[in-house]
């Protein structure tokens, strides 16, 4: 499975821009979360393999970071 943009109309896919990807989460509700986001912007049932950051917003990337410890100096 090549590593890409699972969205089909990404612009990012189409103009090669280089972005992050992030892999789909395990965690099934969150999986399925994803998969219906991804399907409900292809107009049709997808699996997300993939999805870049252009899909995310700054809060949905801040949330990640409540996994560091709260003490942890961010240099
Ligand atoms: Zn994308």
């Amino acid at each position: 499975m090549p590593r890409r943009c699972s969205v089909e109309q990404c612009h990012i896919l189409k103009n090669k821009i280089k972005c992050t990807l992030f892999k789909a989460p395990k965690e099934v509700n969150i999986l399925t979360a994803w998969n219906e986001a991804v399907s409900k912007a292809n107009g049709k049932s997808s699996i997300a393999h993939y999805v870049c950051q252009n899909h995310f917003s700054a809060a949905d990337l801040i949330s990640v970071n409540n996994n560091y410890p709260g003490d942890l100096n961010v240099c």
